[in-house]
């Protein structure tokens, strides 16, 4: 085996989790090296993970271009603004996408030389220990021997497949193939109405779409607050998102242009739907394929997540694993936490994630953002709390912008009136759901939001009516 390049610590995966432990670590004085093995179509490396390349960024993008042919079809009128021979290039769309992630994945690499982390291209496995180091072989264009006395698995995940449907990428879809389709489908289905399938529904309708939504569970986001999951499921049957809920997929039949789906209804009715494309978003499975898991023992739980405890320790010495292979939310801002949170224990210090302030965001229109405990949770757990609600229809910021859909509302301890949860549905929910995250880490109560501050006109006003609510004191409503 070729001499090995020493490092103090090693990151195994490039994603937001791995490509920011890198970093934190570099920054705490660690000689540090990141291995990733996805490429562009050219080869060249795309570091960033499944958010940069397939997932959290490109769906921005096309949600930020598809939100504009909308407005500019259905809104801008009202603001005097006439637009003739309105159109969509999908072509340009995807370019402009395209360029966005490249330039996301320019820009990682150029932090990891900022700070010093030596980047490997390729696919990184562990092949044995050396006295106290873990020996890891990265095979690819950036082929080494490397070892470390410390390793983070931040591996990520891949799709969950529908079972039995070969994904092509033409007609059947994961996320890779729902960012790139080359046109505007006629009728589009979508299985799973979770957060990636209705950012992505909610795409390719505003372009045009007809797009119909089958999910297997009886209720709609049950993850959400019911009164937020509630509204939401209004809003969308007005745009014509067509959301059939207690689905249950009996056959699925693909043909070059087609994607037939059967399935039985909530009622149990036989009902049969064709699509020109059809998106699998029923979930995401952790990855570990490659890294050589077995060759080390690094243990698995039954469902393939790399088992870790609280600290994120693995049950190998000094084997770390964060964001999506471990257990907890599979969201970018979770990893990064703990990408950052474990680079400060290897350094001794006391790292720390709280769960319960991970703020959650769907980026449809209009979007949808919590922290905390919904209200369903609550009255599960027998907390007495009080909530309050403030639509944004009596903000004076969210008429301007004619954008006056979904509330506020908030949840607080009946006797201590600290802030439990935060549920937001409405224009710019995701910035909006900060300022409740910031509140609930630093332990305020719903009357310390209701005395600060609040520029006017801005929709955070609502956020602070919300507060005001809790204690049935609204000023403009
Ligand atoms: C369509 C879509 C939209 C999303 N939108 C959002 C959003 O808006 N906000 C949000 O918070 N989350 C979003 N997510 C989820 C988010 O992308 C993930 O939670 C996040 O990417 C997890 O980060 P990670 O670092 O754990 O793993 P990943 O991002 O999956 O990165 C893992 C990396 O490791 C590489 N790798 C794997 N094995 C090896 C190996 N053995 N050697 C070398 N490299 C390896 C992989 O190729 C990959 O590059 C979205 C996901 C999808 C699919």
């Amino acid at each position: 085996m070729a001499m090995a390049q020493n490092f103090d610590v090693i990151v195994i995966g490039g994603g937001p989790g791995g490509y920011i432990a890198a970093i934190r670590a570099a920054q705490l004085g660690f000689s540090t090296a990141c291995v990733d093995d996805w490429s562009r179509a050219d080869g060249k490396p795309a570091p960033g993970g499944t958010c940069t390349n397939v997932g959290c960024i490109p769906s921005k993008a096309l949600l930020q271009s598809s939100e504009h042919y909308e407005h500019a079809g259905h809104a801008f009128a009202a603001h005097g603004i006439d637009v003739k021979g309105l159109s969509i290039d999908v072509g340009r769309m995807l370019a402009r996408k395209e360029k966005v992630v490249a330039q996301n994945n320019d820009g990682i690499l150029y932090l990891f030389k900022r700070n010093k982390v030596t980047f490997f291209h390729g696919l990184g496995a562990f092949v044995g220990k050396d006295g106290d180091a873990w020996k890891i072989v990265v095979t690819g264009p950036g082929a080494a021997t490397l070892a470390a006395k410390h390793v983070i698995v931040a591996t990520g995940s891949k799709p969950r497949a529908l079972p039995g449907v070969a994904t092509d990428n033409d007609r059947v879809l994961d996320n890779e193939g729902a960012l790139a389709i080359p046109d505007v489908p006629a009728r589009l289905g979508v299985v799973g109405a979770g957060v990636i399938g209705l950012e992505m529904g909610s795409v390719w309708r505003r372009l045009g779409a007809k797009v119909t939504v089958l999910e297997a569970l009886p209720a709609f986001l049950g993850v959400a607050d019911e009164a937020i999951a509630k509204e939401a499921l209004k809003v969308f049957a007005r745009q014509a998102l067509a959301i059939e809920l207690g689905v249950k997929i009996t056959k699925v039949a693909v043909t070059k242009s087609n994607v037939t789906v059967d399935y039985t209804d909530a009622a149990g009715a036989a009902k049969k739907a064709t699509f020109d494309r059809l998106i699998v978003s029923i979930g995401r499975v952790p990855h570990t394929a490659g890294l050589g898991a077995d060759t080390v023992g690094l243990a698995l739980d039954p469902r393939g997540f790399v088992t870790v405890d609280e600290a994120c320790k693995t049950n190998l010495p000094n084997v770390w694993a964060i964001g999506d292979v471990v257990r907890g939310p599979m969201l970018a801002h979770k990893a990064e936490e703990e990408g950052v949170a474990v680079a400060e224990r290897i350094a001794g210090q006391h790292g720390h994630v709280d769960f319960n302030t991970v703020p959650w965001v769907i980026y449809t229109s209009p979007e949808i953002a919590w922290v905390g405990q919904t209200e369903q949770q609550l009255k599960a757990a027998g907390v007495a709390y009080r909530a309050g609600s403030f639509p944004f229809i009596a903000n004076g910021r969210a008429r301007a912008l004619g954008d006056t859909t979904g509330f506020v509302k908030m949840l607080a301890d009946a006797k201590t009136d600290r802030i439990l949860g935060v549920h937001i549905i409405g224009p710019m929910a995701s910035e909006l759901i900060s300022e409740a995250v910031v509140a609930m880490e630093f332990g305020a109560s719903s009357e310390d939001l209701a005395r600060i501050c609040h520029a006017h006109p801005s929709l955070s006003e609502a956020t602070k009516e919300a507060a005001l609510a809790v204690d049935k004191r609204t000023l403009n409503l």
